[in-house]
């Protein structure tokens, strides 16, 4: 499933390759991705054809291109990709929408397998879309302020890992970055959240700002080969991942045999060594 770095490799994609272009055609292949466009297909398109895209912008894990007022704003869901290529390639089975372009250049195809991804547009959304203004800041937003984090840690009780999941505290940490960032720290995921001390939830912010910048500049990680980037090509950021994923392998700063605990119906990984397991852990 794509997460922050992967979206923001995207991100970066679309600012590239995309904005500053006048879109010619949008074609809605699939209504299933634009259901969140309650106004429907035609709409949709009615909305983009002949405008231009103007900034390509992000929180969390959704992404918006400013088109004057208005956004169209997307999520990439479990497997949504954003390719751009030229327009006379074949066309997959798993394009949702296409955009072609004024300038007769490479065009944009909204591609989905699992179809949990969808794109809408936004009335006077250019600058945060109405419907994720409910989304915490991300930690690399100038809105993301780091004292009303840890003040919010304070009066939750929960475990740690459960909190860096929640969108409402903070935005675009998923599974694999939050276990990356609870290693680099040494906090066991468990630890509850309102017994953290001011340098340890500093020390937190500061692996969770490291992991996901590592893993922007190595492009995203990318263990489902369905995720790639605006421009087809997969990230490595997997490679280095320290404990996600490395059931029963040693530890890279203690050589202890990494754990993996059920969570959420999902994985946690830890370190036994570095991250001992807290006496009233939430669990
Ligand atoms: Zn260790």
């Amino acid at each position: 499933m794509p997460e922050l770095p992967e979206v923001e490799t995207v991100r970066r994609g679309l600012e590239r390759h995309v904005t500053g272009r006048a879109v010619d055609t949008v074609t809605v292949l699939h209504p299933r991705a634009i259901r969140r466009h309650l106004a429907g297909p035609a709409d949709f398109t009615e909305a983009l054809t002949g405008r231009s895209f103007e900034k390509a912008s992000r929180r969390g894990k959704y992404l918006w291109l400013s088109v004057g007022e208005d956004a169209l704003l997307a999520h990439l869901g479990m497997s949504g990709q954003l390719p751009v290529g030229e327009p006379g390639r074949p066309l997959s089975p798993h394009v949702r929408v296409t955009f072609t372009f004024k300038d007769g250049g490479p065009d944009l195809r909204f591609t989905d397998q699992r179809t949990f991804g969808h794109m809408t547009v936004v009335r006077d959304g250019a600058v945060l879309p109405g419907p994720i203004a409910h989304i915490a800041p991300d930690p690399f937003e100038p809105a993301f302020d780091p004292a009303l984090l840890a003040r919010k840690l304070k009066s939750r009780h929960t475990g740690v890992k459960r909190a860096l999941l929640d969108q409402s505290l903070i935005s675009g940490v998923g599974n694999i970055y939050a276990d990356e960032a609870l290693w680099r720290a040494g906090l066991h995921w468990a630890r509850p959240t309102e017994n953290l001390t001011g340098p340890q939830v500093s020390r937190l912010l500061d692996a969770v700002r490291a992991v996901l910048t590592d893993a922007i500049t190595a492009g995203g990680t990318s263990f489902d080969s369905l995720y790639v980037d605006v421009n087809g090509e997969s990230g490595y950021f997997e490679r280095s991942l320290a404990v996600y994923g490395r059931e029963g392998l040693a530890c890279r700063r203690c050589g202890a045999q990494i754990r993996r605990d059920p969570f959420m119906n999902r994985s946690s990984y830890s370190c036994p060594r570095c991250q001992p397991r807290p006496r009233h852990g939430r669990y």
